[in-house]
């Protein structure tokens, strides 16, 4: 995609802190980390998000090659992945980045503050019985 800012990262036409590269996918660290070593995995080719990606299971793979080498190279006792799609949750990027955050005890990285909400019996029956996939 011309104008994506990730896809000219991939192209090498904004600078980037690579750290990882195969045939399919590209990491590099994010520039405004919440955490050092705060990385951003994401497809060589231009999906939006999580409804238009098929590869997943490739960035997967890479985020645990990524989370072992945080935790070896950076001596990180914990990792937190984070995703968003769609400008509803938070998406800012429309090219897919799964966020892969190195976490230490005392960090002050928050994500204890999210709030839950209520949901009744029924609700959750409803809610169940709609997202219910059968295999
Ligand atoms: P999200 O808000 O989940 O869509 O995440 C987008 C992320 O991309 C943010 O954490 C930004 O800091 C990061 N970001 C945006 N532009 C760049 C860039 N040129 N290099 C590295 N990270 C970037
Ligand atoms: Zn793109």
């Amino acid at each position: 995609m011309e104008d994506c800012i990730f896809c000219k990262i991939i192209r090498g036409e904004i600078p980037s802190y690579k750290i990882y590269e195969d045939d399919f996918v590209f990491a590099f660290l994010d520039v405004n980390p919440l955490a050092k070593g705060h990385t951003l995995i994401i497809p060589k080719e231009h999906k939006k998000d999580i409804f238009e990606i098929e590869d997943l299971d490739k960035i997967v793979s890479v985020a645990k090659i990524i989370a072992n080498k945080m935790k070896e190279s950076l001596n990180c006792e914990g990792v937190n992945i984070y995703h968003a799609s769609g400008e509803a949750a938070g998406q800012t990027v429309f090219h897919f980045h799964m966020h892969l955050i190195p976490r230490r005890k005392g960090d002050n990285v928050d994500f204890s503050s999210l709030k839950v909400i209520k949901v009744e019996k029924d609700e959750f029956e409803d809610l169940s019985s709609k997202l219910k996939i059968e295999k």
